[in-house]
């Protein structure tokens, strides 16, 4: 595999016909050695296709989807997500712990829409 000018060719790709141009050579062992020419341009294009493609790896790959799925089954607490500050109401204490609660469920069940997780509709507050 090396960089070449061509004379004439056509790129394997995107089947334009290259005149002068660098391309990209590569030799194919299995086809009786024939060569294959890529063009500059296609050739970015499919290694920008791997770059997106590892980085969205690295950054949901498996571990941390499952690490996020476990966050939200055990912080969607469906029942609080109907709270209101009424149901603490006169207990100081109280009504931040469940307004932390609530706030928390909400909040899973959000980042589990986000990953495509199957959850209990939430409770909304009645009014
Ligand atoms: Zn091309």
């Amino acid at each position: 595999m090396e960089i070449r000018i061509t004379k004439r060719c056509i790129c394997k790709v995107c089947d334009k016909q290259l005149e002068n141009e660098k391309i990209i050579y590569i030799k194919s062992f299995r086809l009786h050695a024939q060569p294959f020419h890529i063009c500059i341009s296609c050739w970015k294009q499919i290694n920008k296709l791997v770059e997106e493609n590892e980085l969205e790896e690295a950054v949901y790959g498996d571990s941390t989807k499952k690490k996020l799925e476990k966050w939200v089954k055990d912080n969607y607490k469906q029942y609080s997500t109907e709270w209101t500050y009424e149901r603490s109401a006169g207990n100081d204490s109280d009504c931040f712990e469940d307004g932390y609660e609530s706030g928390t469920s909400w909040a899973a069940y959000k980042v589990g829409c986000i990953l495509g997780m199957k959850l209990k509709d939430p409770d909304w507050p009645e009014y």
